[in-house]
Formats: C-alpha cells, structure tokens, sequence
C-alpha cells in the first residue's frame, strides 16, 4: 500500500521505500472444494475477507480522520480513503466481482468491446445494494448478481469504505494492457501479414544504442517479456511501411493503424500530461478505430471484442483523476513482490515460514529507518523533496579522458574511418573559427589555400549521453564510432565498423548527421593553428556527414523522409565541436516493397540512400517529432 501524495521519483523506485507491505493474502486453491464454480466463489470470498481485514481501519477513519505525522514532525489530520487499485486484468475482475470477458469498470456488452462506444461506469451505489443482499437468501443473491453481470461475492471488501468508488478507482495497466497486450496482439497480428519480409527488415536496420537489433527479427519470437515488447515497439512502424499485402492492397491504412496505436502507446506513458496531450492521446485511439478494420479486410482479426483494448477508452478519464500512469505502474508491484515476498522466504528455513518472513521483514524496516536516521543526521535533509517531473531535457555528451587511439594519421582516417573530406573539413573549420566574420564564399576561398602542418589526430570510439553536466552520471544515450577491428589476432574474426547517426546542431537548425570520426588535437597543434586572438576553439571535434532537412510527416505513418545531402559530388561534410551533437538518432531505410537481402545493418546506411527518421526511438525523440 502506497499513499497518493509522495512525489513521483520517489514513488517509481522501490528502494526508495514508498510502499508499504501490509499482509500476506493466502494462495491457497482450495482444491478440496471439487465443485469448479464453488471453489472460484470460495477463493473470491476468501480475497474479499482478507481485504476487508487489512482495510477496515479506513471504513471509520476516512469519514473522521486520523492524527498522523510527516517526516519533517508536523501533525495534520488525515483521511485516509482508498482511491486506486493497481492490478492486472484478473485481479481488477477479482476486486470489482466483474465476470470474465467484461470490462471491470463499466457496462459496456461483451459484443460491443471492440467499438469506440462509451457505456457509463457501474454505478456504485446500485453494486453496494446488489450485494447488501449477500446475507440474503443464496438463490436471490445469485440470481440479482447474474441479473446485473456481476459474480456474487459475500460482502466485497469496499462495501463499507468511505468514498471509494472501486469502478473510477481501478487505474490503467501499462505493463499488461499496453506492452504485454496492445503490443503483444499487434505483433501477432503482423505475423501473418509476411513474417519473412519483416523478419529481414529487422535485421537490416542500423544499429543505435537505444534499439535492441533483433538480427533474426522479431516474427516468431516466444515468451517475450514486457521490455521485449517496448523494444519491439520502437522498432516496429519502420518495418510496417510499404509492407507487401496479399492482393497488392496498399499498405498506407495498415500503417496509419499501426502509427495511432503506438501513438497511443507513446502518449499514454508520458510522466507529464497537459490538456494538449490527453486530446492527442483521444485522437490516437480514434484514429485506431478508423483504420482498424484493415486487419479485418485482411483476414487478420475477426473482431476487436478483446478487454485489453476497450481498457484504453478509460485511459484519458483515470489520467485526469489520478495523475500520469507511471503513478501506478504494475512493473513496480512486481519488483516488489520479488523484494517482499520472494526474498522474505528465501530467508526461512522454509519451515513455518510465515512467521519467520514478517519478523524478516520488520528487521529490514527498521535497518532501513535506521540507516535513513543516520543518513539524516550527517547530512542534514537525506533528500531534497521538491522535484517536479518535466518533458524536457538536455543531453551533454561525454567522451573518455584518455582517446581510444593516438597518433591517427589523416589517411588512416580516410582509409579506415571514411572521413573522405576530413582535411578539406578541418581547413574550413579552422578558418571560420580564426575569421567568424568573412563570408561563407571568402572562407571558402581562404580555407582553400590553408596548409595544415600537421598530420595526426588523437581519435574516439564512443559518445556517451548524461542528462547532467557531470559525467559520472548515468549514461543515457550514446554513439559509437569505431572502424572495423580483428577481434581474436590470428583467428581473422572481423568486428565490422560501427558509425552512428545522431541529430547534430547546424548553425540555428539541428539536422541528422553520420559521425565518422571523434578527435582532439594536441595543445602543441592547437596554438600551432588557432589564432591567440579568438576564443578558445572546442576541445573535442566532430567529422560528420549531413542529411537534409526532414521532410514534412508522411501522411500515412507519420514519419520524416531524409536523403544524404551532397556538396560537389561527395556527401557533403563538416567539422563540428563536439557539443553541438545533441543525441543519436535511428534511420529506418525506405525498403521499398521488397528489402534488398544483400543490405546489412552495418552497412545499410551506405547503400540505402533514403531513410525515415525513427521517432519511436525512445519517449524524448518521440516528444520532439510527433
Ligand atoms: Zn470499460
């Protein structure tokens, strides 16, 4: 149990304590009950019971209030009241004593699951009389609930708490409904649309730090996880697009489905919501229902009756009550039942285990406090309180300290790192940093007759991403550069060269860029051609290759176009500081309706010349080009 008011970093992180274990709840089938139907009303009765047990001090309290007092010793008078529940769909049919295939919190039919109609929610007032009959006669308590489509519980556990409207309270599930659901359906849908086409698409996509490769694809995979189906979803619009159907239908109304249900899947997991993004997060589930019968047209799905999707039409509404749905994450009472539950038995003899296991527990709460205490005591408050959640952020990017080569020579550079250009780029850069006044046409010129006296450059193979000036921070994102290597001396196993895309600042635009090649010149070289007179030029330089401007979205999926931009035949290129790289980005290839078999994901980026953006890549790209 959780209390609504703790702000929300604190909250996601099980370390961080913020919920409370209050009892175990007893896992018991019950199986010498042989009557299938009594068992099941048995095990309902017996959750409810145990429920009403742990929450009974709420049914007088939240009406009068209670004494309680904050961490910083201020007393207030607190009501407590049960607002949310956070569970998977069985538990949410179990608390609500919804029947099987329903929707736990309204009354839409079972038939009507798959439309974007809206039902009223089940009034609670006329559930809390239904089953006020529970001590009624058997016979006329069953036949009320059947009447009204519930399962006859013997007093659910929320009859008698204040204010508590256990339909509203039942929150969204991102884990279940939306990865290990929404996404799981769409993936399997997609397998009998051409598995072998997607398959390959996937393994030919450019590698990027944030998308896992999945270089024998993603059609056919079993037992995929939550995070398997998150990573899939990044992935997965690029795949779709121009995909073949059977009886050369045009694929732009399977794309737009697919685009709206992971603009769904994007918007519903912001941490920050705003009247602008709960109406983009309605517009995408229309848009679904639009398109959605594409699937059928396509022999896919039969009907869209499954209570995972209907679950999305309340998304907006418990968002707007309850705050943003990472408040009640199911991923998170999952870690802690492997904290609390798991590990508390590990730690028995696993012999009257039950005793031993609260004793445990009430052992690691009170070396927790302590530690708190202590931690209070030496450095004053243990933790700053007020952070407020935000859409934005900045990357800064770091390279190691030592470079991961020394000495390049500028035609190892061209030969092993592709930097074609480079000198060419590097007299341009010098020139304009020592005469930021001269126009682009005189730079040129000038840069055309600078002779650089030096032939070497200290090199590095890795970008790596921090949302905070210090780079002992967590890595968040990262690029790598790195020519093609012999990983086991003798034995010819060859690591192929690796050199990411990334979005890259361009005087007042920011555009895709290639970096081949991370370096730093000598402090020696850096007096040697940077004029005493100007500001001190950047550390750490990039050689990149541009891209052109995104085109406007695509109608159908969204997504923007870019092509190699070229200056006088070659890939026009330049040298940047390294601050000016912002973040990576993924491409996806334009394909076409068949992806050449011969593409690789090491080498696609030069063989393909046009590409899609991937604005699924992770939430912050996805912020930034929806
Ligand atoms: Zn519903």
């Amino acid at each position: 149990m959780s209390i609504g008011n703790i702000p929300k970093d604190i909250h996601s992180k099980p370390s961080q304590h913020a919920q409370m274990l209050m009892g175990y709840i007893p896992t018991t089938r019950l199986e010498c009950i042989t009557n299938k139907a009594g068992r099941h009303r048995a095990l309902s009765n017996l959750f409810h019971t145990c429920m009403k047990k742990i929450l009974s001090p709420l049914e007088a309290y939240g009406e009068i209030g209670i004494a309680m007092v904050t961490g910083d010793s201020i007393w207030y008078r607190c009501h407590p009241v049960l607002a949310t529940f956070v569970g998977d769909y069985p538990e949410q049919l179990l608390v609500t004593s919804t029947l099987n295939g329903r929707c736990p919190k309204c009354t839409i039919p079972r038939d009507n699951l798959g439309s974007n109609e809206h039902f009223p929610l089940h009034n609670i007032q006329t559930a809390i009389s239904i089953f006020s009959l529970s001590d009624a006669h058997p016979t006329t308590f069953h036949a009320t609930c059947h009447e009204a489509d519930f399962k006859p519980t013997y007093h659910p556990f929320w009859e008698r708490l204040p204010f508590t409207d256990i339909f509203l309270s039942i929150t969204p599930d991102i884990l279940h409904q939306i990865h290990q659901g929404v996404a799981r359906h769409l993936l399997r849908w997609l397998a009998s649309l051409g598995a072998e086409e997607i398959n390959a698409r996937c393994s030919h996509l450019p590698l990027n730090h944030n998308a896992r490769h999945f270089q024998k694809g993603i059609i056919g995979l079993s037992r995929l996880s939550g995070q398997e189906h998150k990573d899939i979803s990044r992935i997965v619009l690029g795949v779709v697009v121009d995909l073949p159907l059977s009886g050369r239908q045009s694929s732009a109304r399977l794309t737009c489905a697919v685009r709206a249900l992971l603009d769904f899947m994007y918007l519903a997991q912001y941490s920050v919501q705003t009247t602008t993004t709960l109406n983009a997060l309605k517009d995408a589930l229309c848009r679904f229902h639009e398109e959605k019968d594409i699937f059928v047209e396509l022999g896919v799905r039969e009907h869209f009756n499954i209570p995972k999707f209907h679950s999305l039409a309340h998304y907006q509404r418990s968002i707007t009550l309850f705050g943003s749905a990472d408040n009640y994450n199911t991923e998170q009472s999952e870690r802690l039942h492997i904290d609390l539950t798991k590990n508390a038995y590990r730690a028995t003899n696993f012999k009257d285990e039950f005793k031993q296991m609260t004793t445990w527990l009430e052992r690691q709460e009170a070396m927790h406090q302590h530690a708190t205490l202590i931690e209070l005591h030496e450095h004053g408050s243990a933790r700053q309180l007020t952070r407020y959640p935000s859409l934005q952020m900045t990357l800064y990017p770091f390279v190691t300290t030592q470079p991961s080569e020394k000495g390049v020579t500028f035609e190892s550079l061209v030969y092993r790192y592709g930097a074609v250009d480079f000198q060419d780029a590097l007299a341009d850069f010098i020139v304009s940093h020592n005469n930021p006044e001269l126009s682009a046409r005189v730079a040129r010129r000038r840069a055309d007759n600078t002779l650089i006296l030096f032939q070497r450059v200290s090199v590095f193979h890795k970008i790596r991403f921090a949302n905070h000036k210090d780079p002992s921070k967590q890595t968040i994102d990262a690029i790598h550069i790195r020519p093609e290597a012999h990983t086991r001396v003798g034995l010819g196993a060859v690591r192929p060269g690796r050199f990411d895309t990334g979005l890259v600042r361009n005087g007042s635009t920011i555009c895709v860029a290639q970096i081949w090649v991370v370096f730093q010149l000598s402090k020696s070289t850096t007096s040697q051609v940077f004029l005493d007179s100007r500001p001190a030029p950047p550390t750490h330089l990039a050689y990149v290759e541009w891209f052109s401007q995104p085109s406007a979205p695509h109608p159908s999926h969204g997504l923007s176009q870019v092509s190699r931009r070229y200056h006088n035949r070659h890939w026009s290129a330049s040298i940047v500081p390294l601050s000016n790289i912002c973040w990576s980005v993924q491409l996806f290839p334009v394909f076409g309706p068949i992806a050449p078999r011969e593409w690789q994901s090491t080498t696609v980026l030069e063989e393909c010349s046009t590409f899609y953006i991937n604005s699924f890549l992770d939430k912050h790209m996805y912020q930034n080009f929806m």
